[in-house]
């Protein structure tokens, strides 16, 4: 089973580190108010800059906090039940300082994979994606591949249920595992 393990939103908070930021410089916002991926046009918040200022937000990616506290070991846990990839999209500049991040918050993987867009990684040779992105879901799903959903006040309300949902991520051992059953007992 190949898995491809998403960085932003799904291992590293990092709409935190925005949040702080966003909030000394514009109308604060909660993340819970997040409610939307794009909730930057709700807010007049231009695309470039949102981007923009993730990426600035990485450049001092020791602040930036992970999801939850038990990162480390699911991915040690996922590593068992197939091979585990970091595939992120992302600003190439930006790629040492999540790969600094993986390392200083003991994160098993085997291959690091960058691409340019979220919807790119739909066409990687992959069986399972975990994401948040519910953009990505839906590329995902509709190039035949298997998601696990990390919950995310931004995708909540993502409705193909053939997403399936965690709220942590050593949750997703379970579901690759009843996604390997289903699979032989269809071949
Ligand atoms: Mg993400």
């Amino acid at each position: 089973m190949k898995i491809a393990l998403d960085v932003d939103g799904v291992l590293a908070d990092v709409i935190h580190s925005w949040i702080l930021h966003n909030n000394k410089i514009r109308t604060p916002i909660l993340k819970s108010d997040i409610s939307e991926w794009d909730f930057w046009k709700k807010y007049n918040i231009d695309k470039f800059d949102f981007y923009e200022e993730l990426s600035m937000c990485w450049k001092s990616w020791k602040t930036i906090p992970a999801t939850e506290n038990n990162i480390s070991s699911a991915s040690k846990e996922l590593s068992k039940v197939g091979t585990v990839d970091i595939v992120t999209a992302r600003e190439n500049s930006t790629h040492n300082d999540v790969k600094n991040w993986l390392k200083m918050h003991d994160v098993t993987f085997k291959n690091y994979v960058g691409v340019m867009e979220g919807t790119e990684k739909a066409k990687l040779d992959y069986d399972i994606f975990i994401d948040d992105s519910p953009l990505n879901a839906k590329s995902m799903l509709a190039a035949g591949k298997s998601v696990i959903l990390y919950n995310q006040p931004w995708n909540l309300d993502f409705p193909d249920t053939r997403a399936k949902r965690i709220h942590e991520l050593k949750n997703a051992v379970s579901v690759i595992n009843e996604i390997s059953r289903n699979r032989s007992s269809l071949s």
